[in-house]
């Protein structure tokens, strides 16, 4: 038997468990062997508004993939589907050609995908070819862990101690290794372009490094040098106190298996009750795997809804120059500036500053969370929807576990605690690098005649009143009848 897999949010070839299986399931000789495919298809992309700086890194991770997979005598077929209905035709078209009689590929969990999925399945059987899939985003397969009536959690803390719980009674390895090489076969691989039409990123490429081995060595890296501090460093984005794996995971260059893996390592093989900094890594990694289970659970949050329906009732602004104003950081607020120029420029943004710029657009400008949502996935180099509308609706508190209406962030507050010398702001508000002093978190606070000549703008809004706005806002809406 000879075995395709199809590589889509998995791009490497250690720990991963479709390809671990196609190996061990492909025959030896000349009709055995193992293909990959991967299926470049912008409409696809553009529908799910994939950022140009992730598929420069999804295109840059393939040439790499490719590399590792000759090794294993494995060629790499780029494949095309100019719209996502024509991908499962795709795939069976180069199962048919290269001789392959079963499909095996990684679960993704978004109601398109799974979509998309299930008429690969159909279209393969129709065929009398097999296709298997494996669970691989979630460390444990997403919609098992649940409360003891069986439902599904939708608070964070009793989720993770769960979460917990069941992993210990698992026996869930957390490293599959790699599968040894394979016998060669009489398949080519193909190029992968440089660019796809439509997007082209202006993201330096060096800030993002490709591949999985460029993915373990920054996994390496933190954790052997920088973990032990997180708890401490973690909420101040002018330390490198993360470790900026999300573009990684979000690919699949590595796995949060291996995450975890290297977590547990560090920590003294346990993953809770060992030291506070590896501990409260290895929970946001489980965040991670909470907004996972969260889509699975309630997939009406893949379709622009709210997860607490009740929160639809909210009247959002229909406010163009202030959401324009947001996305360029031209708010008058530096460090959600700050925040908005970090992520246009490197296609990343600190968590810290993911909150507070969210908060800032959902409640001081009272702008609906799907547009910010959506601009965010369009920029981000680690746009992953699960972890995305998950951070989007806890900031706009109409998601599981989300921050309660009247807990606001105030920015100049925030800024002060999580900046405290201004050393970020000025970094990426050049208007501002000149300003001395606290006043750098809020220039209104500077003399007229000297804020006149900064070319920085006044704030779009002030902050107290918008506060009156949303609270009464939310409170109207509380009110409703469901
Ligand atoms: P680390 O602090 O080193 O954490 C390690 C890993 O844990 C991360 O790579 C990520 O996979 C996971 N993680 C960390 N924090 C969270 C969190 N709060 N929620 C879920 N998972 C988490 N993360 C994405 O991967 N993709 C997104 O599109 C995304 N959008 C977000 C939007 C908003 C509004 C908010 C508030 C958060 C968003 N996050 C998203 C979560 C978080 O901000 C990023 O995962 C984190 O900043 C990535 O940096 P890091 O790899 O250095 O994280």
């Amino acid at each position: 038997m000879r075995s395709l897999v199809w590589f889509r949010s998995d791009l490497r070839t250690r720990d991963n468990p479709a390809l671990s299986r196609a190996c061990a399931m492909a025959d030896a000789g000349p009709d055995g062997g193992v293909v990959a495919c991967f299926v470049i298809s912008p409409g696809e992309w553009r529908e799910h508004d994939a950022a140009a700086v992730k598929i420069d890194l999804i295109l840059r991770t393939l040439r790499s993939l490719r590399a590792a997979l000759a090794k294993l005598n494995i060629p790499l077929r780029i494949l095309r589907a100019a719209k996502a209905s024509d991908v499962p035709g795709a795939v069976l078209k180069c199962a048919q050609a290269t001789r392959c009689s079963a499909a095996f590929f990684n679960r993704e969990h978004e109601v398109n995908e799974l979509a998309r999925d299930a008429k690969t399945l159909q279209l393969f059987e129709k065929a009398g070819l097999k296709a298997h899939s494996y669970n691989d985003q979630g460390v444990l397969e997403p919609g098992t862990v649940r409360t003891e009536g069986e439902t599904f959690f939708t608070v964070y803390s009793p989720f993770r101690r769960k979460w917990l719980k069941v992993f210990a009674a698992s026996g869930v390895e957390l490293e599959l290794g790699t599968p040894r090489a394979q016998s060669p076969v009489d398949v080519s691989s193909d190029e992968v372009p440089e660019m796809v039409d439509g997007f082209r990123s202006s993201v330096p490429a060096a800030l993002w490094p490709e591949g999985e081995e460029a993915g373990l060595a920054r996994l390496r890296d933190f954790v052997s040098a920088r973990v032990r501090s997180y708890k401490d460093q973690r909420d101040f984005p002018g330390i490198d106190g993360t470790s900026s794996l999300s573009p990684y995971l979000a690919i699949g260059a590595i796995s949060a298996r291996q995450c975890l893996a290297a977590a547990r390592e560090a920590n003294g093989g346990k993953l809770d009750g060992g030291y506070p900094g590896v501990d409260t890594w290895i929970n946001e990694v489980l965040w991670r795997e909470f907004y996972i289970h969260v889509l699975v659970g309630f997939p009406r949050v893949c379709r622009n809804r709210a997860f607490k329906p009740a929160t639809e009732k909210i009247r959002w602004r229909d406010d163009s120059a202030g959401f324009r104003a947001w996305c360029e950081g031209k708010t008058g607020y530096p460090i959600v500036d700050a925040a908005q120029r970090q992520l246009l420029a490197t296609g990343w943004m600190h968590n810290r500053l993911r909150m507070i710029s969210a908060m800032f657009l959902t409640k001081d400008l009272l702008i609906d969370w799907r547009l910010g949502e959506r601009f965010f996935m369009n920029h981000l180099v680690d746009g992953f929807l699960a972890c995305n509308n998950g951070g989007w609706q806890w900031s706009a508190s109409t998601g599981t576990d989300a921050q309660p209406y009247f807990r606001i962030f105030n920015p100049f507050s925030q800024s002060r605690k999580f900046d405290p010398d201004g050393s970020f702001i000025r970094k990426w508000v050049p208007e501002l690098r000149d300003v001395e002093g606290d006043v750098v978190h809020d220039p209104s606070e500077i003399p007229a005649l000297l804020r006149s000549k900064l070319d920085y703008p006044a704030p779009i809004v002030d902050h107290a009143k918008a506060r009156e706005r949303v609270l009464e806002e939310f409170k109207r809406a509380d009110a409703l009848p469901e």
